[in-house]
């Protein structure tokens, strides 16, 4: 099984969420997005080459919008300016492309493909495997689980287990023991255990280093780093080499 990460924005977090990787063997996919002029916790652009010697810088377009709702002309300039803008800033071809919210169609997916790229990730979860390289789906995002510990949106407030409701069935589906309800660790490994033995062909973790900060989930990450990296077969890919292998 391919395990690969996966993380999108573009902020100063992720240099530490990079040496964490290394340390376990991992591979990741950045998508960067130009900072908003008053973003203070941006990547550099000397970061962003730096990153993209050690693991794969993807696109994330330009001002971060929800694609769908753009003009095509609008929505075409997005896609295909961010991926000039990653080329200028590393020196190679980019390959691949994230929607902002995961907010995509049919005519998203073809303007992706026009403007070059080879492979563009979505914010679906809980899956394994896919033959769709416009529509990748992820495994799991690094995120709280079942609780959220601050209650910044009110909703949440309301419905503190709306994550947990919307994954249970999937959960039951794969036979997942109890206990992946308990906490995000337990459930990232059950996960990847279910993958492992069932023989799929990816496990894909993804997220924000900004919200691994906020929650405070290094440890946890680091946990299941380690844990991944005591597993046999397992190879680590960045997102674009999922591609080639399936
Ligand atoms: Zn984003």
């Amino acid at each position: 099984m391919d395990f690969t990460t996966s993380w999108d924005d573009g902020r100063a977090d992720d240099m530490r969420l990079a040496v964490l990787l290394e340390k376990y063997g991992a591979k990741g996919t950045f998508y960067v997005s130009p900072p908003p002029t008053h973003e203070k916790q941006a990547l550099t652009d000397g970061e962003i080459k730096d990153l993209s010697q050690r693991h794969e810088i993807g696109a994330h377009t330009i001002t971060h919008p929800k694609l769908t709702r753009l003009s095509l002309d609008d929505a075409r300039r997005e896609i295909a300016e961010s991926k000039t803008w990653i080329e200028e800033r590393i020196g190679k071809p980019c390959t691949a492309f994230c929607y902002p919210y995961g907010d995509e169609n049919t005519a998203m997916r073809t303007l992706v493909k026009e403007a070059g790229y080879e492979t563009a990730r979505t914010v679906e979860q809980l899956q394994l495997s896919s033959n769709d390289p416009f529509g990748m789906p992820t495994t799991l995002q690094i995120y709280p689980f079942p609780f959220r510990r601050k209650f910044t949106r009110w909703w949440h407030v309301i419905d503190p287990v709306a994550r947990l409701r919307m994954f249970y069935p999937t959960m039951r589906q794969y036979g997942l023991p109890l206990s992946a309800t308990c906490s995000w660790l337990n459930l990232a490994k059950a996960m990847f255990m279910y993958g492992l033995q069932t023989d799929q062909s990816f496990f894909h973790l993804w997220g924000h280093s900004w919200e691994v900060e906020k929650y405070g989930m290094w440890g946890e990450l680091e946990k299941f780093l380690e844990f991944v990296s005591k597993q046999d077969n397992v190879t680590y890919a960045v997102n674009s080499q999922l591609l080639s292998r399936s």
